[in-house]
């Protein structure tokens, strides 16, 4: 436990908490009824377990982060999570994962074949269905605890999709799409507009959902709606380091009226997840949370590496909020990836003072090595085959050693940290589908005990 406040201590505040609603005549200890949990006060808040997913963020990735944003001795809000595991992502039809094999290991417990969500290996991808597993977010749902997911990537994209969908092909968002509105989450929050036309929107509203679609709508929404679809952008948001320097340069100014959302319209992950965390804390219910860096791996997949520091550092600053704001005696928050991106390196040896952007030379310079980027990807279009452009400029771009038009993903393990309430159940060297079975113990109440 990171607080340390004598159990006597806590006893008394929450005795006194409970007496001074009682005096201004809250109700107190009837926020749920679900079998099995304890009716509480509204000063011990709900049990709860929030997962963040940064897609594509192997280990490097968060090296590479604290060091471009730290320095060497800098230290991320992830670096300060007390309990760390390794994390096998192989699928159950490669070493290799894609992000729908590797979310529904976490989502739903069960490995299954790369481009396959939320069934079991007996799918053969785009051509058969396998039987259908029940995600974390579904089993919740069913007891009666608030359900939530957030992502910069568009709502139907694999991460999130595992969660709430069952699918033989994840490229099919349109039928994504369509269960998503079917699934009875509590909230939505992501891109991927144009996957839900009009028609689908007005069945939305129907069955009870609130559609968003700007910042501003989403701070506004004080009431108590009971179900929450946020379409930020038609595709995956811009990176977040364009959506600030959009809100800088429209001042303030209202947006233009055009459909399509402008960058500056656009929530940036940290502000989604204190919006989520706060509707969670404030329901007073038991909640699971899945938070996704969805463009980590997009920056990654485009060898873009200042701009995948920019992502993983709007992911940490995400953490920093759940943990600032989240009690560690109820709540239970786990940081992992679904796999790694390119095979990020950071190689040797550039001096502390020249910084990792640099390039580096052997200072004996007799073996004709260098100078060579301090920072390269194994895989992906390097320097040479951009066809986008990144956020800071063409020389975002870092050579890879194996060109390909997108990086591919790499079948290293990824790490696993945990913060708060059953966090000690993280440690050694998990299959990723552990994510399932620790996220179920925390929200089923089971003892930490081992
Ligand atoms: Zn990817």
């Amino acid at each position: 436990m990171a607080r340390d406040v004598p159990v006597a201590k806590i006893g008394r505040a929450i005795v006194a908490a409970i007496l001074v609603a009682a005096a201004l005549g809250v109700a107190v200890g009837a926020a749920h009824k679900s079998p099995g949990l304890p009716d509480r006060a509204r000063a011990a808040p709900a049990r709860g377990a929030v997962l963040f997913i940064g897609d594509g963020m192997g280990p490097a990735y968060i090296t590479v982060t604290r060091v471009a944003r730290g320095g060497s001795r800098g230290k991320l809000r992830i670096d300060g999570l007390p309990y760390t595991a390794l994390s096998r992502t192989y699928s159950a039809d490669s070493p290799v994962t894609d992000s729908a094999a590797a979310a529904t290991a976490m989502a739903c417990g069960k490995k299954t074949v790369n481009g396959v969500l939320g069934e079991d290996a007996s799918a053969v991808y785009a051509r058969q269905d396998g039987a259908r597993l029940e995600s974390i977010a579904v089993w919740a749902k069913k007891r009666g605890m608030r359900v939530g997911l957030v992502t910069t990537s568009t709502v139907t994209d694999a991460t999130p999709a595992a969660f709430y969908a069952c699918e033989k092909d994840r490229e099919n968002e349109a039928g994504i799409a369509r269960q998503a509105v079917a699934s009875g989450i509590d909230f939505l929050l992501g891109g991927g507009g144009k996957f839900f036309p009009e028609e689908l929107r007005s069945q939305a509203r129907a069955d009870g959902w609130t559609v968003v679609v700007t910042v501003h709508d989403l701070r506004v929404m004080t009431g108590r709606g009971r179900h929450v679809l946020g379409l930020f952008d038609e595709g995956a948001f811009p990176f977040q380091p364009e959506i600030v320097l959009a809100r800088k340069q429209a001042d303030g100014a209202p947006a233009a009226g055009s459909d399509a959302p402008a960058a500056r319209d656009v929530p940036t992950l940290p502000e989604m997840t204190r919006w989520a965390i706060d509707r969670l804390k404030g329901s007073g219910r038991p909640f699971f949370l899945m938070v996704e860096g969805g463009r980590i791996d997009h920056a990654g997949h485009a060898n873009w590496a200042r701009t995948l520091v920019d992502e993983t550092a709007a992911l940490d600053e995400a953490v920093g909020i759940a943990v600032d704001r989240l009690d560690p005696k109820t709540t239970l928050v786990l940081v992992t990836a679904d796999h790694e991106t390119g095979g990020l390196a950071l190689n040797g040896y550039p001096h502390e003072k020249d910084g990792i952007w640099s390039t580096y030379s052997d200072p004996e310079g007799d073996k004709g090595d260098g100078p060579y980027p301090v920072v390269t990807f194994a895989s992906g279009p390097g320097i040479k085959k951009q066809t986008g452009r990144p956020p800071d400029g063409e020389d975002d771009a870092r050579p890879s050693g194996i060109s390909l038009v997108s990086a591919a993903h790499t079948g290293v393990d990824v790490a696993l940290y945990a913060w708060g309430a059953g966090a000690e159940r993280v440690h050694g060297t998990l299959d990723n589908t552990a994510v399932y079975s620790i996220l179920r113990a925390q929200l089923e109440g089971k003892s930490n005990a081992r």
